[in-house]
């Protein structure tokens, strides 16, 4: 069992007020709290072991990749990967997805080649396939969703063909809290020689991920939604892929020799991480990690599964209530509109309660349109979350539907 309030007090942020109200966050999909521990460790980063990492032969700059380092092995553990080596450090999820397109187009894409995503992608697994299929040519197939906002199996059998590369889709919707049936998808994709990229944005703050257990081939996500700082995040790829794919961005770092006749390049993971990289950043995202373990990702699982049906089924009591994601399989997501009430209005009276959600697109145009509106309304929950401000939300609700 989780100690709610004890949690809550490693939260400074949770003990503000909006507009004069005590804060409820419900906008953990978007980006999560973090815990003293994380920011302390940024501090005491600056403060103790800042120097750049990796060449430098002073005792503060191996101090600083030792722990840069660390970081590294403590999110390969994290994630069970195989070697730290298949463990790349980007700015998030976004760059992840941008590395992979452009290197994997680059290396194994020709004109005519297909590639498969779903409707139900952030922008980020969307809008990086398209500039490079834009390049070379390739055809992006989709895999439609349900009613209940799960992937069509049936549809993403009939998607492969001959011309099949690639499969890139989302662990779990950010708009429809679907943890989609991974398993099936992956194997499907392998039984057609095709390898995977998972997009575990959503996926890795409620769920033990395994990516060996998984087999897949890219995984990615960024620390910000796991309690970690912003502009971090991470690229897992079986080795013999990165080793296999050339080089995202070139500078210092990632090369083994320059010259102005040829230049060779570094061995993984630095292959992929030109420049300067996060490392005070990297040791707080691993601290985050941390964080989530000591508490366990089957306890945040169950809690989060609790507020989410408690949540659900307070909320379906409004007359002309429509949920958005219904799948068996959901995490801590709850999409939703009620009567014409715009989604906008909604959030904004909402945070004059001191509620602060989401509204809009949540950046998938593309299922919006498929829904057939502009956007919801989007409380997503976490650990810090309680019954209580589920309570206060559901009274806010019931003051802004009285108000129209
Ligand atoms: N993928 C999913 C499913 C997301 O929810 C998000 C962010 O909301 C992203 C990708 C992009 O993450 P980032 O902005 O941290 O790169």
């Amino acid at each position: 069992m989780l100690d709610i309030q004890s949690i809550r007090e490693d939260f400074p942020i949770l003990q503000n007020q909006v507009h004069g109200k005590p804060l409820i966050y419900f906008d953990n999909a978007a980006t999560t709290q973090k815990p003293r521990s994380v920011v302390e460790r940024i501090e005491n980063g600056y403060y103790n072991v800042n120097a750049n990492i990796h060449r430098g032969v002073h005792f503060l700059s191996q101090a600083a990749t030792e722990a840069h380092e660390e970081a590294r092995k403590i999110v390969q553990r994290f994630i069970h990967a195989r070697s730290s080596n298949e463990i790349i450090f980007t700015r998030g999820t976004t760059e992840a997805i941008n590395l992979v397109a452009s290197s994997f187009t680059d290396e194994c894409l020709c004109e005519g080649d297909e590639i498969i995503i779903s409707e139900m992608e952030h922008h980020s697994n969307i809008v990086p396939w398209q500039i490079q299929a834009a390049r070379k040519g390739v055809t992006i197939k989709v895999i439609p969703v349900t009613e209940t906002g799960e992937l069509c199996l049936e549809s993403y059998r009939n998607l492969f063909s001959e011309k099949t590369r690639l499969v890139s889709v989302t662990h779990m919707s950010n708009v429809l809290g679907t943890v989609n049936p991974v398993r099936e998808l992956i194997d499907m994709a392998h039984a057609h020689d095709v390898p995977v990229l998972l997009d575990g944005a959503q996926a890795v703050p409620h769920m033990q991920v395994d990516v060996q257990e998984l087999d897949v081939e890219f995984y990615v996500f960024s620390a910000h939604k796991i309690y970690g700082p912003t502009g971090i995040g991470v690229l897992y790829g079986k080795e013999e892929w990165l080793d296999r794919l050339p080089p995202y961005q070139g500078g210092g770092e990632m090369i083994a020799t320059v010259s102005f006749e040829k230049t060779t390049f570094n061995e993984l993971p630095f292959k992929f991480e030109a420049g300067t990289p996060d490392y005070i950043g990297s040791t707080a995202f691993a601290e985050a990690i941390q964080y989530v373990e000591r508490l366990g990702l089957d306890q945040i699982a169950a809690y989060e599964h609790e507020l989410l049906t408690y949540a659900t089924e307070r909320i379906s009591t409004f007359d002309g209530v429509r949920i958005f994601g219904q799948a068996p399989q959901k995490g801590a997501v709850l999409s939703f509109l009620i009567g014409d009430i715009h989604h906008y209005d909604m959030g904004m009276l909402l945070d004059r309660l001191g509620i602060a959600v989401r509204t809009g697109h949540h950046c998938a145009q593309p299922l919006m349109k498929e829904l057939g509106i502009e956007g919801t309304v989007r409380a997503s929950f976490s650990f810090y979350n309680t019954k209580e401000e589920i309570d206060h939300f559901i009274e806010g609700l019931d003051r802004v539907v009285k108000m129209f």
